[in-house]
């Protein structure tokens, strides 16, 4: 059975990269008729923000990705959260010691920086505790058995570290990456369970992927170099022949592919789904840390997950527009990239334009009405309707609306000054004139209405239609540009119209 899981640590809002995670993970256990965990992994206290519990599982609603077993959801492996796990995992760590594969270690916090203090200083690259450091440090491999027990007994602190043989290739199929082989003198004796009898990221995130029965290991290449130990410790524990399949997706860039998206690109680039209000405090200044989010921006949620599912990952056809259920159609890990995928601005942009065009316009309606409603404005839903209806081939996000359609609501005190230097003259403010007078008797005040007696109104003043329309509508809507000219004049009212062109010519 298909079994995968997303694992987040509840350390603050859920970064873009995190999303993207989920979504592939989703893809895949729907692909497969598998099934979708979530796992919460709050083994580090120290980086636990409160309610960032909640924020994902918000998250991740928001985004279509839904669970079918875990946190919020429950199940036949719970509990589903780690700090909750906490008495299951420590028999784990002492099968380990028994059978050879792991050791107590007694180092202090100053023995351990004296210890890398000496390696730096004799110009070793990268300080380890391992095979051959752990010989001049004080743990139950070089301590005589007596004093370990002495020390046990006696309540020492302790932490117990993983036996990482000194000479040996670790190698382990990765589903995008093909075979990876890592020497083991690059990796430590990295930490199983700390001294609080809480146990590490490695030690939880192994046993957790075992008990719960997880098939595909789905996640960020910034776990790739944790993998060679992953691998290992299932073989310890003796779990290889179960040993879920791994895929590190690749990494993603900012914009200009100069190095990693992260946190730190703040609001417009790795920003989260939506703001954490209780995100907490900056560790510099102190000040409360809120944050804006894809939702906030105006970004729906169908954009995002289109956009998403390409940062890595292409259908192999030209085809752009996807909606989760054709992606979890079209989605393989074979398709999944090696190389690092560019987050592109314009990219996610584009996907959101399109889906807001796709919407109705009695469902874009309501992004005005809150506008206008803010603005002390009221409108009529069938009003709402209709500007929505011309203007959302202008704007890429439904906050938009407000600011593009301002002057159906309040009539123009600016003129685009570019337009009026090109285009305006005595005789087409005379024609205006003429326009505004013809209006009451136009015979029918459709758009088409509209036009016709336009052009015959110039036609009568002796002009042409094209030497006098966007002086038409700076004049009515102060802007050089916008949705379909009669179309506006109709939602406006010829009687409106009327008076702004007097207005303007005055
Ligand atoms: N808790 C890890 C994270 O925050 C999970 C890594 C994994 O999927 O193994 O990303």
């Amino acid at each position: 059975e298909v079994r995968v899981r997303f694992a987040p640590s509840p350390t603050g809002p859920l970064h873009i990269g995190g999303v993207r995670t989920a979504l592939y993970n989703y893809l895949l256990a729907r692909k497969l008729g598998g099934k979708m965990l979530l796992r919460i992994e709050d083994t580090d206290q120290n980086r636990f923000v409160p309610g960032a519990e909640e924020y994902i599982l918000e998250a991740l609603a928001w985004c279509g990705i839904v669970i079918d077993e875990g946190q919020g959801v429950g199940g036949p492996h719970g509990p589903y959260k780690q700090s909750e796990r906490k008495p299951m995992y420590k028999q784990y760590a002492d099968q380990l010691i028994a059978d050879g594969h792991a050791y107590y270690a007694f180092d202090t916090p100053e023995e351990l920086d004296a210890m890398r203090a000496r390696l730096q200083a004799a110009k070793v690259p990268n300080p380890q505790y391992n095979s051959i450091t752990r010989a001049q440090m004080r743990n139950s491999l070089t301590l005589p058995e007596d004093e370990v027990k002495a020390l046990l007994d006696g309540g020492a602190q302790y932490v117990i570290r993983l036996k990482v043989p000194r000479k040996e290739e670790i190698r382990f199929q990765d589903m995008i990456r093909g075979w990876v082989v890592v020497h083991s003198s690059a990796v430590d004796d990295k930490v199983l369970m700390k001294s609080d009898g809480m146990p590490t990221y490695h030690l939880a995130n192994i046993v957790d992927d075992h008990l719960m029965e997880i098939s595909h290991v789905i996640r960020g290449e910034e776990w790739l170099p944790s993998a060679p130990l992953h691998v290992l410790l299932y073989r310890y524990l003796g779990w290889e022949s179960t040993m879920p399949q791994f895929a590190h997706l690749p990494l993603l860039l900012k914009p200009d592919g100069t190095g990693k998206l992260s946190k730190r690109d703040g609001d417009r680039l790795g920003f989260p789904v939506f703001p954490l209000e209780w995100h907490g405090t900056d560790a510099e200044t102190g000040e409360p840390t809120l944050s804006r989010g894809y939702r906030e921006e105006g970004y729906l949620p169908e954009a995002l997950v289109n956009f998403l599912a390409f940062l890595g990952w292409n259908p192999g056809s030209q085809q752009e527009i996807f909606s989760m259920d054709e992606l979890v159609q079209a989605f393989s890990i074979e398709r999944v990239s090696k190389s690092p995928a560019k987050f592109d601005q314009n990219k996610v942009k584009w996907f959101n334009e399109h889906y807001l065009r796709a919407k109705s316009d009695a469902d874009l309606s309501p992004y005005l009405l809150t506008a206008l409603t803010e603005h002390g404005i009221t409108c009529s839903q069938a009003k709402a309707e209709q500007i929505v209806g011309v203007m959302k081939e202008r704007v890429s996000f439904p906050n938009d609306f407000w600011q593009e359609a301002k002057y159906f609501f309040q009539a123009p005190t600016e003129y685009d000054q570019a337009v009026i230097s090109k285009k305006w003259n005595p005789e087409v403010a005379a024609a205006l004139v003429a326009y505004a007078e013809a209006m009451p008797t136009a015979p029918d005040s459709s758009a088409d209405g509209l036009k016709t007696l336009f052009n015959q109104t110039m036609e009568a003043q002796g002009l042409k239609p094209g030497q006098v329309l966007q002086a038409l509508r700076v004049a009515v809507t102060g802007a050089g540009a916008g949705p379909d000219l009669f179309e506006t004049l109709v939602i406006l009212g010829t009687g409106e119209v009327a008076t702004r062109l007097r207005t303007a010519v005055s």
